[in-house]
């Protein structure tokens, strides 16, 4: 009898492809610059769960020959201390790359936070200047997390071009740049969040559903389409396990393809930013040069990048 069951949309193999040219990139830039892509974690107050997923990028950047540190703020943070420690940051000519652990304590604005990171150094994506670049199709840095949801179609060789997707959550950091991103990739796509009326009749109807919601078991197998594509982004602790939004068991029954969690886009998201990185640095190495000045963060063409061909 014929397997049904979905195709496994695995993260880590496309994840050690991409490291393998990051390395590459990495040891041509430390022979050009005299010194290696450097990326600064600000942490912001103790969190456990962010402080791992941290550690993770830091090994992985020690992996393909970038300098990465943590930032750690003395005593508590205040809005002032993250925003003086992010300026610093942003003058340090060592540092290409920064990222803040989130979430924010709740005394911390995340605005605030925001606007003081140089966008040329914004490798995730957060700051507004780079969300307008990806809005209109520029070229500019794309939130990590959203990146990989969509990298993992295209490298998986499925289908976006003219199918129906469903996006569901709305975030700035992941549901709306996935959207955006589904967008450029000629798809037809509906964005669902908590005050959708008919959640379901929308998945039924979607050839893509990428789910990002962190609502353990939100889309079941009952409510997708049978040979639907599913991305699932959320990243839930259900009993001591690592669970995402889908529920995997009946899920994988209908769907053609379906990311796993742990080990779909996860591990993707980690690899992706390196790649941000090394660009920041590329970036800001060329743009010091005397002879290539031009504007941080912007360019006037719409960019392969953020396509995700890099
Ligand atoms: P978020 O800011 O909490 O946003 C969740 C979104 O889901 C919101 O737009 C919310 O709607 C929507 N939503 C919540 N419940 C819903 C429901 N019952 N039906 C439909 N929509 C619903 O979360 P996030 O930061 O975007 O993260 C989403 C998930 O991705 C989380 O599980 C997170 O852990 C995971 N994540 C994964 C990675 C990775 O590398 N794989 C990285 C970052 C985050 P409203 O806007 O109406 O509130």
């Amino acid at each position: 009898m014929p397997d049904s069951r979905a195709r496994l949309l695995e993260g880590k193999p496309i994840a050690d492809e991409i490291r393998t040219a990051v390395a590459e990139d990495v040891a041509t830039f430390t022979a050009t610059n005299g010194r290696p892509p450097g990326l600064a974690v600000v942490i912001v107050g103790r969190d456990a769960p962010s402080t791992v997923y941290l550690e993770q990028i830091l090994r992985g950047c020690l992996k393909v020959g970038i300098h990465a540190e943590f930032v750690e703020l003395e005593g508590e943070a205040t809005e002032r201390s993250v925003s003086a420690t992010l300026r610093r940051l942003n003058t340090d000519p060592s540092v290409d790359g920064v990222i803040v652990q989130m979430p924010l304590p709740p005394t911390i604005r995340l605005r605030e936070v925001i606007d003081a990171i140089d966008p040329a150094k914004d490798i995730d994506g957060i700051h507004p200047l780079n969300a307008g670049l990806l809005r209109l199709g520029y070229d500019g840095f794309l939130p990590a997390t959203a990146h990989a949801a969509v990298e993992i179609l295209r490298r998986s060789g499925i289908e976006i071009a003219g199918r129906d997707a469903v996006v569901i959550g709305r975030s700035a950091v992941v549901g709306m740049p996935a959207a955006f991103l589904l967008v450029r990739e000629d798809a037809t796509v509906t964005v669902c969040h908590s005050r959708t009326r008919d959640l379901a009749g929308h998945v039924r109807r979607s050839d893509i559903v990428v789910v990002a919601a962190g609502r353990p078991g939100l889309v079941t197998g009952a409510m997708l389409k049978p040979g639907a594509v599913v991305v699932d982004v959320g990243i839930n602790l259900v009993d001591g396990h690592i669970v995402g939004d889908v529920h995997f068991a009946s899920a994988v029954e209908v769907a053609s393809a379906i990311t796993p969690v742990p080990g779909g886009v996860g591990p993707l998201t980690n690899a992706l930013l390196l790649t941000h990185l090394i660009r920041a640095a590329e970036r800001q190495a060329s743009a010091r040069r005397p002879s290539a000045r031009r504007p941080s963060g912007a360019s006037s063409e719409p960019s392969a990048a953020l396509r995700g061909d890099r």
